[in-house]
C-alpha cells in the first residue's frame, strides 16, 4: 500500500484525485512498496493500546498458518507462538484439522465449549453475566472471513470486546452501493453501541483480493464478483501503481490498499463522518501477514484527508509495526 507507510510529510503531495495520484506513484515506484520497505524509523514505537482483559483460558494461535519458511526462522521456543501455561494445558483438546468426522469434530467442540464454561465463564461469572445484559464494545472489527484469521485468535478479543463484522476480503462498500448486511451492522455498531473504534483487518495471501485483481467482468452476475467489486476502485489504483510488479506483488499491495479504500468509504455515511469529525470515532487499518506472523496497525488521519465527488486522498498515522 502506497499511501500509508509514506512519511507525513508526503501525504501532502498525493492530495489529489485518484488518477493524478497513481501517475505520481508511478513515477516514483520507491513509494510504492506495501510496507515490504518499512525500516526501523517508519515504524511508531510499540506504543500500543493495552487490550483489554485477556483472560487465562485464551487458546493462543499458533500453528496452521505458518508456512514452512516462518517456521526455519524459528527457534524452537518461539515468543511468537506462545506454549500453554501447565494451568491451562488441559485447554488443548485437539486440532479439528486433524479430527476425522462430523461426530468427532463435534465433541471435539464440545469440549472446547466445556473447556471455556470452566476456564472462562464461571471463573469471571461477574463479567460473563454483566455481559448477558448489555454490550459495550470498544471496537468494531471488520475482517475477512477466511478461517485463518480470526481477529479474536490473533488479536486475543474477548467476549464483549469486538462487534464484528466478517465478509470476504473485509470490504467496506461505500455508502452510495445502497444496503447490505454489512452497511447494516456498520449502522447498528456506530449508532447503537457508539463504539469508539472502527478496525479494518485485512491479510495476506487474502482470495478475495486475488478475485477482484484477476476479475475481468465487472458486471459478472457472479454473487462472489458482485461482492469484490465494492473493492473496484483499490484494484485501480493498484494497477496505476504497480504495472511493473508481478501479479503476486500486486495482489499483496490490494491487500493493503483496499483496507484503506474501505476506511475512506466509511466517511461516505454521514453517521460515521461526524462521528469521527467529533473525535468520537477513530478508524484504523491492521494487516495481518500469516507468512511470517507480523502486524501493522494504522489510524486515518481525518484532518488530512481530502474526500469529495471529485476526488479522494488520504492520509494515515500512528503506524505500528508487531512482529
Ligand atoms: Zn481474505
Amino acid at each position: 500500500m502506497v499511501w500509508p507507510i509514506i512519511g507525513y510529510r508526503m501525504c501532502s503531495l498525493l492530495r489529489s484525485k485518484v488518477q493524478s495520484m497513481g501517475s505520481f506513484i508511478h513515477r516514483e515506484p520507491v513509494w510504492c512498496l506495501p510496507f515490504s520497505g518499512l525500516t526501523s524509523t517508519s515504524v511508531v514505537s510499540s506504543r500500543t493500546r493495552p487490550l483489554t482483559k485477556v483472560m487465562s483460558w485464551t487458546k493462543p494461535y499458533c500453528g496452521h498458518a505458518a508456512t514452512s519458511s516462518f517456521k526455519e526462522q524459528q527457534p524452537e521456543d518461539s515468543s511468537n507462538c506462545h506454549r500453554l501455561s501447565p494451568e491451562n494445558k488441559d485447554l488443548d483438546v485437539g486440532n479439528m484439522a486433524e479430527t476425522d468426522g462430523n461426530q468427532d469434530l463435534f465433541d471435539l467442540m464440545k469440549k472446547r465449549f466445556l473447556s471455556f464454561k470452566k476456564h472462562a465463564y464461571i471463573k469471571e461469572l461477574e463479567h460473563f453475566q454483566a455481559l448477558a445484559e448489555a454490550q459495550s464494545p470498544k471496537f468494531l472489527v471488520i475482517a475477512c472471513a477466511d478461517s485463518r484469521v480470526c481477529p479474536s485468535n490473533i488479536l486475543g478479543f474477548q467476549p464483549g470486546d469486538a462487534f464484528m463484522i466478517r465478509n470476504i476480503a473485509n470490504l467496506i462498500p461505500a455508502m452510495k452501493n445502497g444496503p447490505s448486511e454489512c452497511n447494516a451492522a456498520l449502522e447498528f455498531a456506530v449508532t447503537t453501541l457508539q463504539v469508539e473504534n472502527i478496525f479494518v483487518i485485512g491479510h495476506s495471501r487474502c482470495a478475495g483480493i486475488e478475485t477482484l485483481m484477476n476479475m475481468q467482468d465487472v458486471q459478472s452476475r457472479n454473487f462472489i464478483h458482485k461482492w469484490v467489486a465494492n473493492g473496484e476502485v483499490a484494484k485501480l489504483r493498484t494497477k496505476a501503481a504497480t504495472a511493473h510488479l508481478s501479479f503476486d506483488q500486486q495482489c499483496r499491495f490490494c491487500e493493503k490498499e483496499s483496507i484503506n479504500q474501505s476506511l475512506v468509504n466509511m466517511l461516505s455515511y454521514p453517521w460515521i463522518e461526524d462521528r469521527v469529525r467529533r473525535e468520537l470515532l477513530s478508524l484504523h487499518g491492521g494487516y495481518y501477514n500469516f507468512k511470517n506472523c507480523s502486524f501493522e496497525k494504522w489510524t486515518l488521519d481525518f484532518k488530512e484527508c481530502n474526500v469529495t465527488e471529485e476526488g479522494r486522498s488520504y492520509a494515515v498515522k500512528e503506524q505500528e509495526f508487531w512482529g
